[in-house]
């Protein structure tokens, strides 16, 4: 499997540095945000140091479509049983300060900020 040596999610999936996590399986892993941005605020990610979803390809499909299938359950269990976002920064001018993919899952219990609501 792929890893980089340097990568601070990947030194999460070696266990070199402690992570609260809420899942792990064979192809993904999932933790709380050190920096929460919402009361939940979830980020899963591949296993594999795939660095940004333009890296991504159908090599990585298991592991993609795991992580948005488990987002629902995994937000319910933190305590978003109300709705929640799923973000996914990518490169520079989507903001992304960690080179190794990731989907933010950031949730209630009330909604969350006007990000991305339709501008009246
Ligand atoms: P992004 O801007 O999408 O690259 O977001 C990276 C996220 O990783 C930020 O929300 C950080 O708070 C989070 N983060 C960075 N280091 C850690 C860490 N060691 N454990 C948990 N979350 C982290």
């Amino acid at each position: 499997m792929t890893s980089d040596a340097n990568c601070i999610f990947c030194k999460i999936v070696r266990g070199e540095i402690p992570a609260k996590k809420v899942h792990e399986d064979e192809h993904i892993l999932a933790f709380h945000d050190v920096r929460p941005q919402a009361p939940v605020h979830l980020l899963v990610i591949p296993k594999v140091h795939v660095p940004t979803l333009y890296d991504a390809n159908l090599n990585h499909q298991e592991a993609l479509g795991r992580m948005l299938a488990l987002a629902g359950e995994l937000a319910r269990k933190e305590g978003a049983a109300d709705g929640f976002r799923v973000i996914i920064n990518t490169g520079r001018v989507g903001h992304q300060e960690v080179y190794h993919l990731h989907m933010h899952v950031l949730g209630g219990p009330e909604p969350l900020g006007p990000m991305l609501a339709r501008r009246k």
